[in-house]
């Protein structure tokens, strides 16, 4: 999902730092304990950071709760994952296991094998260790600083009007679990984190051929406890500016500030098909709709700020006449009943307002702002396509995620996802060419491959087994309309048997991001019996 690919994620003294810091070797067999006091939670290599709950440190399986404990406490957005690599590092470290860091920040723990699984193959756990810095709008959270407030809600985790980070939190939780774990048997094992999977997958562009040593690749990231992920989505950045020349509004004009809100949001890949509202095609729907009908005239216009996420907010500065002020207060009462109509079922909470504000320097002319608003409403969005084979899995989709006007320009941002790269392609296609209708730039970068799935993989296989083995049925098989890194990997690692399983997280990408605790169980389940199993 590469919109800007930065050679380097952490910066390159952080890198440097930890890189040569001395590597301390420390005895295994002296017990290390942790201070648990008032939340405060010490590690011997003096890692401290606010620790919110105990709550969390109870649950079932603990070896690999509390460590997810530990990252909830690790401030790590993506790109700024500095501390968190810091932190992996150390727990290696800590449990006396080889540890290297590349130059973008992945980091790779090896554990040998058990006694008498010498000759089993190889295994690679990946996880990402980078989250979604999501907040509602009445959170002040500065993801570079603050801690996840993690809770428990009846059977599941959520965090307190934030990213909860159980994607992929939870993952590098069970791989640190299995490296500490001493009574789980398995083959060799190459725990791999990653950083920057979110925006941008740089640590899977940047991973080196050759490193790793394993057969088998486990991803930890996907969503679903139950379902086994054999394929996944490629995607691409459509990167779009609207040129816009500014005029002077007409003094007699009043001016308004247009909001759209309380929309469910979510990931633009996995929820996609849920027919969802995008904040920003609805408000465009009601602006392209005003200014042909009185005059509204458009200063500013944004919407949502995630490339991966389903806009739930937007708003927009305009003027209209004066005497239209009553006309688009109606038009505004009777637009959100239409929509709530049409989204019932599906979107409960549409708040749309129309509050009055201070006349603006300056509008759009009008030519500019037909240009702006012609191609957000043209702008294909949503499902495209469903796989012909299997009709409940989106084949190809886009997500307009972002639009920010800065006087000189609109710029909006879109995520183009499919499993056929050449449907993706006629599909940026197709916006190019509405582009060239409206005198607008695209840009596509970030271009990234699916991963096609291999349904007579023997890690498929094995897991099958195990699962009908552990559960008397048998998992469902899957291609996730998301990106995974193990599209990526395959550049490097052609040959690598991969597969991707996890827990069931709801929400990903949004504040009410909520992971479960029952699937958590069964997911460390599940995994060690398949590690003693491969
Ligand atoms: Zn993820």
């Amino acid at each position: 999902m590469a919109t800007k690919t930065y050679a380097r994620t952490i910066s390159d003294a952080a890198v440097t730092a930890i890189r040569t810091a001395p590597q301390k070797k420390m005895q295994p067999h002296i017990l290390y304990f942790c201070i648990y006091s008032n939340n405060t939670y010490f590690y011997p290599f003096n890692f401290k950071y606010q620790n919110m709950s105990n709550e969390l440190k109870d649950l079932q399986p603990q070896i690999l709760w509390k460590r997810f404990c530990d990252l909830c406490a690790i401030p790590r957005p993506s790109k700024n994952e500095s501390k968190a690599v810091a932190f992996v590092r150390e727990f290696a470290a800590a449990q006396g296991l080889d540890c290297t860091v590349d130059s973008v920040g992945n980091v790779i723990i090896r554990k040998p094998a058990t006694a008498g699984r010498e000759g089993a193959p190889g295994v690679i756990l990946q996880s990402h260790l980078d989250m979604v810095p999501q907040a509602n709008s009445d959170v002040r959270h500065d993801f570079n600083k603050d801690p996840i407030k993690a809770r428990v809600d009846g059977d599941w985790v959520k965090a307190e009007g934030t990213t909860l980070g159980a994607d992929n939190g939870i993952g590098v939780a069970a791989a640190l679990a299995v490296l500490e774990a001493k009574d789980v048997a398995h083959g060799a094992i190459e725990a791999l984190f990653t950083v920057d999977e979110e925006t941008g997958m740089t640590g899977a562009n940047h991973l080196q051929a050759g490193i790793l040593k394993g057969s088998i690749f486990i991803n930890l990231d996907s969503e679903e406890e139950g379902e086994l992920y054999i394929g996944c989505a490629g995607g691409m950045d459509a990167l779009i500016t609207v040129p816009c020349t500014e005029e002077a509004p007409n003094r007699e004009d009043r001016a308004y500030k247009i909001s759209l809100s309380g929309l469910k949001g979510g990931h633009s890949g996995l929820d996609i098909h849920l027919g969802r509202g995008n904040a920003n095609k609805l408000l465009t729907r009601f602006l392209w709709k005003a200014a042909h009908r009185y005059g509204l005239r458009l200063s500013s216009m944004e919407g949502g700020n995630m490339r991966n996420a389903i806009p739930r907010e937007a708003s927009a500065v305009v003027t209209v006449p004066a005497s239209e002020t009553a006309q688009l207060k109606n038009d505004a009462e009777e637009f959100l009943t239409v929509i709530s109509a049409e989204l019932s079922g599906v979107e409960e909470n549409i708040v749309f307002t129309v509050t009055p504000e201070a006349l603006p320097a300056t509008v759009m002319t009008a030519s500019s702002q037909n240009n702006v608003l012609n191609t957000l409403y043209a702008m294909p969005n949503g499902v495209i396509r469903m796989i012909a084979d299997k009709p409940d899995v989106v084949e190809t989709s886009t997500n307009l995620a972002i639009v920010q006007s800065d006087g000189k320009q609109v710029n909006i941002a879109c995520l183009l996802r499919s499993s056929v790269d050449s449907a993706k392609d006629d599909l940026a296609n197709a916006m190019t060419a509405l582009c060239a209708l409206t005198g607008s730039n695209i840009k596509l970068n970030g271009s990234y491959p699916g991963w096609k799935p291999n349904f007579d993989s023997n890690i498929l296989k094995t897991m099958k087994q195990v699962y009908r083995r552990l559960y008397r049925r048998d998992p469902k098989v899957k291609v996730i309309h998301a990106g995974l890194e193990c599209g990526i990997f395959g550049k490097n690692y052609p040959d690598m048997d991969y597969v991707s399983f996890g827990p069931t997280i709801m929400h990903p990408h949004s504040p009410g991001e909520k992971v479960n605790i029952p699937s958590v169980a069964e997911f460390w389940k599940y995994l060690t019996a398949t590690l003693e199993a491969v």
